[in-house]
């Protein structure tokens, strides 16, 4: 029995990399393969650690027998009634959110949305801040209040710029022995990011979206990309946000650190923190010391039913 790490899955075969012999294998799941738990329309994500057997050496095919115990996992919401929803990936040490303020400029309200869902998952974010070469120096000054902010609440921040040769350095380290899934709008410079990490993996990234244009791939399966021995890369052709799934009303301030800090001071234990007497969320608002765009995006997320479900 073998330890193996999934890099790729297509939904019925894997491609399952052996870490401790840098070997690769291609693998499927045994007839009976159950899993216990919640139903989702795929047992196995990119991310997870599987035990394997091995099927046929001259093919380097194996039968997976088991699914490790997973640290996180990312779950979309599923169209298919049946399920819960589809594993994106497992296993991830830090979602890199791309951002930008130049155009497309990134909303607040976007950014919040992602820490919301990535707390949730129980996934550290480090938040880059791309095209700063693009940015007038009242821009700059802007970035710099907005990563004070995040970085205050406990999310990493770096400025980057992907085009340029000047940041080689910060984009290295920021992947440096992680598993990193990387997210953000169209058109922020992830291709461009993921160029300059490897420039053999933009082209298979490319290879994805064209047969996902296509509409063959009606689902999205995420591609993890080994950078060097123990960075990996992935890339989630499609996914803009991990999406919030199933949020109560009253776990949302949870999920907003200031807010979870402030709560357990208001007069009710159950406030929502929006009109309720004796609120320390309202008060810390109106002193100043909850940043106003991060309050509305609290109220934001709580008044959005359709994107909680
Ligand atoms: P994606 O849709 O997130 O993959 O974005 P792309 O990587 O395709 O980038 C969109 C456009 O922004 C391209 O024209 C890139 O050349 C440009 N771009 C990406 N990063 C930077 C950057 O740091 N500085 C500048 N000036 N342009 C960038
Ligand atoms: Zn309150």
């Amino acid at each position: 029995m073998t330890k193996g790490l999934i890099v790729r899955s297509t939904g019925s075969w894997y491609d399952i990399f052996d870490e401790e012999n840098q070997k690769s294998y291609k693998g499927r799941l045994r007839g009976r393969f159950k899993l216990k738990g919640m139903k989702v329309t795929n047992p196995i994500a990119v991310g997870d650690y599987v035990h394997f057997e091995l099927e046929n050496e001259s093919e380097n095919t194996v039968v997976i027998t088991e699914l490790l115990k997973r640290d996180n996992y990312i779950i979309r919401q599923s169209t298919r009634k049946k399920y819960h929803g589809h594993v994106i990936a497992a296993n991830i040490d830090q979602a890199i959110l791309i951002a930008t303020l130049v155009s497309p400029r990134t909303s607040l309200g976007f950014i919040d949305r992602f820490l919301v869902s990535a707390e949730s998952f129980g996934i550290p974010v480090t938040i880059a801040f791309n095209k700063c070469d693009l940015l007038l120096e009242e821009d700059l000054e802007y970035q710099e209040q907005l990563m004070a902010l995040y970085e205050n609440l406990g999310y990493n921040c770096v400025a980057i710029s992907a085009l340029t040769d000047d940041d080689t350095d910060i984009i290295d380290e920021l992947i440096l022995g992680k598993k990193s899934l990387l997210a953000g709008h169209s058109g922020v410079g992830k291709s461009t990011l993921i160029n300059r990490i490897d420039p053999n993996i933009s082209q298979r990234t490319d290879e994805i979206s064209t047969f996902a244009d296509k509409g063959k791939h009606t689902t999205t399966f995420a591609q993890m990309f080994q950078v060097n021995d123990n960075s990996f890369v992935i890339d989630t052709p499609g996914i803009k946000e991990l999406g919030i799934i199933g949020l109560e009303d009253l776990t949302i301030g949870h999920f907003f650190p200031e807010i979870k800090d402030a709560m357990g001071h208001c007069k009710y234990h159950n406030c929502t923190h929006v009109h309720e007497p004796n609120c320390e969320v309202l008060k810390r608002v109106e002193g100043g010391k909850i940043a106003l765009p991060r309050y509305q995006s609290y109220l934001s997320i709580l008044n959005s039913d359709d994107n909680r479900r």
